[in-house]
Parts: C-alpha cells; sequence; structure tokens
C-alpha cells in the first residue's frame, strides 16, 4: 500500500504549526471540531476573491460561477455518501440542524399520542432534545437503548424496545463520548421488518469510516462540515427521495418556493425546498473542498492510521495507575474519554493545556453517558488524519505529570 505520508499531510494544515505556551501544538480535540487544510481555506477565500455573488437567482457571471461551485459541491457530497441522487442532499447548518429538520418535518406530521420515538442512551444531546420537543408537541413519548458495561448498545434490549408504536429510530453511527461504532446496518435491518425509518447520526462516523448510505439503507443520514474538516455553520441531511418529497418544508422562505401569491404558495422541488433563504455558499464550497481532500488522502488510509493510533493511545493510557478509559466497546473509532482518580477532568484539560496539548474536558453534550458511567464529566483526546505517535507519547507524559502534580 502507499505510503502514508505524515509529514506532508500536516504541512496541508497551517494551524498544526502553531505553538501554545511556547510549546508545539498537540490537537486532539477533533471530535469537537478539527481543524481545515489549505485545500479548504484556499476554495473559501478563491470564492471570496474570483466568484462570489448569491446562487441561483441571477443571470449574471458572477451568480452562474457561484452556482456553480455550489452545484458541484452537491455532486461530491453525493459521491462521497454514495447517494442515488444528488437532490437526496440538503445542506443545513449542521448536524443539529438536520435532525431538527427530520423531526420536524418527517416525525412531527406522522405522530400521535401512544406513538414512540426510539433513540439510544449513547446519543450527543442534538440527537435527543429534537425528540423530546416533537414528543412534546404530539403527546409521543421517547424509548431509550441502554448501553453495556463496555459502553455497547443492549441489542437485545433494543429488539425488545421495537415496537408496533415506533414511528422512528434515530441512532448515532460513532459516539462523540465513547468512541463505540455501533452496528447501525443491522439496526436499520431489523428496524426495517417493521417498517421504522432510522435516522443515523454520523456527526463523528463520516471522519473516520468509509460511509455508504445505500449500503446502509440509512434513511436519513446526517453530519457537520466542521468535524470532517470543513467549515463552520455547513452540514447535510441526506434522505431518501421518497421520504423527502412526502416532507412538509421545514422553513418558509425564498428559494423554497415556485411561485408565491397570498392565496397560497407552491413549493420548489428537491433539494431547494428544504433550502429556505440565501445559504451558506462559502461554506458549502468549503466542504466540497474539503471532501476533495478527504478522497485524496483516502478514508481507508485515514481510518488504519487512526486505528493504529487509537490502539497506541489505548496501551499506553492503560498502564498509567489511576486512569480509567471510559467506553471500552470491541468497535471504537476516533477518540478515547478518560477519567483519572484524584484530578477533575476540568483540571487535567487545564494541565495538558499547560503542556500544548488540546482536549475536551466536560460532558461532551452527553450528560446521560456521564450519568450512566458515573462520573460527571471525561478528558476526551480525539483524533484526526494528522495526528502521530509522538503527539500520544506526548499526551501519555503530559498526563503523568498531571498526577504527579495532583498527588
Ligand atoms: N452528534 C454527534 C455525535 C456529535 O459529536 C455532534 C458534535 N459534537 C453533534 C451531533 C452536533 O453537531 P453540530 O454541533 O455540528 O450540529
Amino acid at each position: 500500500s502507499a505510503q502514508y505520508d505524515i509529514a506532508s499531510i500536516r504541512n496541508d494544515f497551517p494551524i498544526l504549526g502553531r505553538t501554545v505556551w511556547d510549546k508545539p501544538l498537540v490537537y486532539l480535540d477533533n471530535a469537537a471540531s478539527a481543524q481545515r487544510p489549505t485545500a479548504v481555506i484556499d476554495a473559501v477565500k478563491g470564492l471570496y476573491e474570483n466568484n462570489y455573488s448569491n446562487v441561483h437567482r441571477g443571470v449574471h457571471r458572477l451568480s452562474q460561477e457561484s452556482t456553480d461551485l455550489y452545484d458541484d459541491a452537491r455532486v461530491k457530497v453525493r459521491g462521497f455518501l454514495n447517494a442515488a441522487c444528488v437532490h437526496e442532499i440538503i445542506f443545513t447548518r449542521g448536524t443539529t440542524e438536520s435532525i431538527n429538520l427530520v423531526a420536524q418535518s418527517y416525525a412531527r406530521p406522522r405522530l400521535k399520542a401512544g406513538d414512540e420515538i426510539l433513540i439510544t442512551h449513547m446519543e450527543h444531546h442534538s440527537n435527543i432534545v429534537p425528540w423530546q420537543m416533537v414528543c412534546e408537541q404530539t403527546g409521543a413519548s421517547l424509548k431509550v437503548v441502554p448501553i453495556t458495561d463496555r459502553g455497547e448498545l443492549d441489542m437485545e434490549q433494543f429488539r425488545n424496545l421495537l415496537s408496533e408504536k415506533t414511528v422512528l429510530l434515530g441512532v448515532t453511527h460513532v459516539s462523540n463520548a465513547l468512541g463505540s461504532v455501533n452496528p447501525v446496518k443491522e439496526m436499520i435491518r431489523a428496524a426495517h421488518e417493521r417498517d421504522v425509518p432510522v435516522l443515523v447520526d454520523g456527526a463523528q462516523a463520516v471522519p473516520h469510516i468509509r460511509v455508504d448510505v445505500r449500503e446502509l439503507d440509512a434513511d436519513f443520514y446526517v453530519f457537520s462540515g466542521h468535524k470532517i474538516y470543513g467549515p463552520t455553520g455547513v452540514g447535510v441531511l441526506y434522505g431518501k427521495e421518497r421520504l423527502l418529497n412526502a416532507m412538509p418544508p421545514y422553513q418558509g422562505g425564498g428559494d423554497m418556493i415556485l411561485s408565491v401569491t397570498f392565496e397560497g404558495t407552491t413549493y420548489n422541488e428537491l433539494p431547494y425546498k428544504f433550502e429556505a433563504g440565501t445559504p451558506n455558499i462559502a461554506g458549502v464550497v468549503g466542504l466540497g473542498a474539503a471532501i476533495d481532500y478527504v478522497n485524496k488522502i483516502g478514508l481507508g488510509a485515514i481510518a488504519a492510521h487512526e486505528h493504529g493510533l487509537l490502539m497506541y493511545a489505548t496501551s499506553k493510557l492503560k498502564e498509567i495507575d489511576g486512569l480509567r478509559i471510559i467506553g471500552e466497546a470491541e468497535q471504537k473509532a476516533g477518540l478515547i474519554s478518560f477519567v483519572l482518580d484524584d484530578v477533575h477532568p476540568h483540571d487535567i484539560g487545564q494541565m495538558l493545556d499547560a503542556e500544548g496539548v488540546a482536549v475536551r474536558a466536560g460532558h461532551h453534550c452527553a450528560q446521560p453517558v456521564m450519568e450512566r458511567f458515573g462520573v460527571p464529566a471525561t478528558a476526551r483526546a480525539s483524533f484526526a488524519m494528522y495526528n502521530t505517535y509522538q503527539e500520544i507519547d506526548v499526551l501519555t507524559d503530559a498526563i503523568k505529570k498531571t498526577i504527579d502534580m495532583f498527588k
């Protein structure tokens, strides 16, 4: 296989060259947000310098160029997810907005009192709260698949909880708090046997594993640009054409209509029906560049590199007395959550920062996971394509130093 050229990859990310407190930056907060390669920064800058205008409205030259660049990005996302057609790709503000869209436009009109939405105990708040809101609006209730002590979904309970009352299953592909990779294909198959559509939260999956929405047979698949080396404020909702066509618009405004009169309005076709108002044009163009970049390096090569880092970091962290890893699923991707016996996670975060090491300390917007494992918070080291084994050594030494300081 081709050499994984980590030095050249790191060179593509300008921010990795900076220091923090006079130490080289060791960026291990990629699950919160990754960094951007020059290719993405240049795509955004290039758009603003050369082609920028509003999209879809003008016949003038710049508007055509901007529209072409915007449409090209949709073609790239279609290919990236292997969706059947480009109009199944809706641009949103991010994972959060994509889930809210499905909750309000798909679930809300279908839910009645007594119905159920099934989610899991390891969801990010953004795959919990929108469902709670729609349950409150309709009298439906939320059911939750439990997590085992290892941090995997309890699949027996999952099968028991799927019922004729279930209107939709929402499940994260990869947990942002535990790193667990969930068997979403198997879950989708089980749900479909009961005609239950499935929304997969792919925010933590797409940077780390190849996703094929048709192979999974996912009904909805959502992710954010900023976690896959793209800009902030842009994300994707993939939905099956049949489902999207049967859904009312999420927001009203410009671009999502065919004609407007005071007597009534007709809505535009997919995908525009769900893209009201001037979209995040630069964000979408930057996301297209991010996907090109990821494709150039290759998700297979990225996944192999990150798996090596995860194995190495796991074995190094396990050697540390008083360190407990939270989440030991058989299948993990991208991150390690941990706690120390005598040091609060926020103090870990601060001590590591002093060594130039960026990790997240907190509940990771997954408070139910913290409650399940009996911890207020964890420290989380999360990996990207540009992290190195040497950086894991820096992390390990900084953790040991922290323990010594708090003794
Ligand atoms: N789901 C998961 C699994 C996540 O990790 C995140 C981001 N931490 C989100 C949803 C929310 O993504 P965003 O804030 O970009 O909408």
